[in-house]
């Protein structure tokens, strides 16, 4: 009965004659990967654009967070939040250090810095707060504790791309952040995603541990991994940069009209802009208050799926709900009340540039149709 389905998500591509034209210099050059041309024009470029001192290109999100933890020698146990993709938590668990869950904020979804405190133990080693979202951390917080018990903080800031507060990147924040270029980000290069840090020799110290701990032909100074992105992706990341800037504004259009159309549906809430801070609207996420709406969010998501609007409930179940996590002592949802409530009433909406009016009109009509 009904028309083409609305995904939650659609990737920014190049454009495809211009893909074609740097493709064709990789072929002729016959420099695949291994630290290309296109590596390390990418590598600059994004330097540039993110407003970052340092940063290493990884072959997806999560080799990152794992390569950060080992950098750094984090051990122990690490802070982190239960409200994030599994990612966060599995570099911690790859690693070998055990997370401690800690709540959220309600108004941010961020780990909330008045629980971390409580949560340091003599093994605690770090903490790994996620801007969920791409909403900012209260990161002068989170590094005043650091400071006060010698942690270290790695910002998982996958949804962040291009945030600035203040007119400064929000990936200078702690001793390391990681990105994420998959093809559901704001901006991807198919897979990908890159650390970000402060110093050269720390640039060294990744770059060797991306490729197998390798100084040189000779010395290996670390057990390194494979994570090195090829030069293909490279080229394609640099013609989606050109574009990101257009891709922002477009979805920043989409959020404006979503958050006129909802202003007046009681029991949705939405998350409004925050002042001084430059966002990149990666997701759209609203809260269902099931008394005044009317509606369960579980009756609105599949009512949505019927009318063949894909929502996605970012971040249900919580990390914490996984057999993996769930019998940790920090994992108990009697911890984490407000991450169970955000989890249990989220649905992100279809956002991505490109998404059209009718297609809005649509998704805001669904939502009316609850009440
Ligand atoms: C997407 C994502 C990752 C992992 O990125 P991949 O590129 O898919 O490996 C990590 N953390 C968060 C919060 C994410 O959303």
């Amino acid at each position: 009965m009904e028309d083409k389905q609305i995904t939650v998500t659609s990737p920014l591509l190049p454009d495809l004659d211009e893909f074609n034209d740097l493709l064709k210099r990789i072929w002729d050059k016959k420099w695949i990967t291994n630290n290309g041309s296109f590596h390390k024009e990418l590598e600059a470029a994004l330097c540039e654009y993110l407003k970052v001192p340092y940063i290493s290109l990884f072959t997806n999100g999560t080799l990152p967070l794992m390569c950060a933890l080992q950098a750094l020698r984090i051990t122990g146990e690490v802070i982190t939040t239960p409200y994030s993709f599994v990612a966060t938590t599995h570099s911690l668990w790859w690693n070998g250090i055990k997370p401690v869950f800690v709540d959220i904020d309600p108004e941010t979804c961020n780990l909330d810095p008045d629980k971390i405190e409580a949560a340091i133990t003599p093994k605690t080693t770090a903490i790994m707060p996620v801007h969920v979202y791409g909403k900012p951390c209260d990161t002068g917080r989170i590094q005043a504790i650091a400071d006060t018990y010698g942690l270290k903080v790695i910002y998982d800031a996958a949804h962040a791309f291009g945030v600035e507060v203040n007119g400064k990147s929000i990936l200078n924040a702690g001793d390391m952040s990681t990105l994420s270029f998959h093809a559901t980000k704001v901006y991807n290069t198919i897979e990908g995603g890159a650390l970000v840090y402060h110093d050269e020799k720390t640039k060294k110290r990744i770059d060797y541990l991306k490729n197998f701990g390798f100084a040189d032909e000779v010395t290996i100074v670390a057990p390194g991994i494979n994570g090195k992105m090829d030069e293909v992706r490279s080229a394609y990341g640099l013609l989606n940069l050109k574009q990101v800037d257009a891709a922002i504004e477009g979805r920043k259009q989409v959020a404006v009209k979503y958050r006129e159309g909802l202003r007046n549906i009681k029991g949705i809430r939405v998350m409004e802009d925050m002042l001084g801070i430059r966002h990149n609207y990666s997701y759209f996420p609203i809260f269902i208050d099931t008394e005044e709406y009317g509606m369960t969010r579980d009756e609105l998501y599949f009512r949505m799926k019927e009318w063949n609007i894909l929502g996605r409930r970012y971040f249900y179940p919580l990390i914490t709900e996984f057999s993996t996590y769930r019998g940790l002592e920090s994992a108990n949802p009697v911890h984490l009340p407000v991450a169970v409530k955000m989890a249990d009433s989220v649905i992100c909406l279809p956002m991505y540039y490109g998404l059209t009016e009718n297609d809005i009109d649509k998704i805001l009509n669904c939502i009316q149709s609850g009440q």
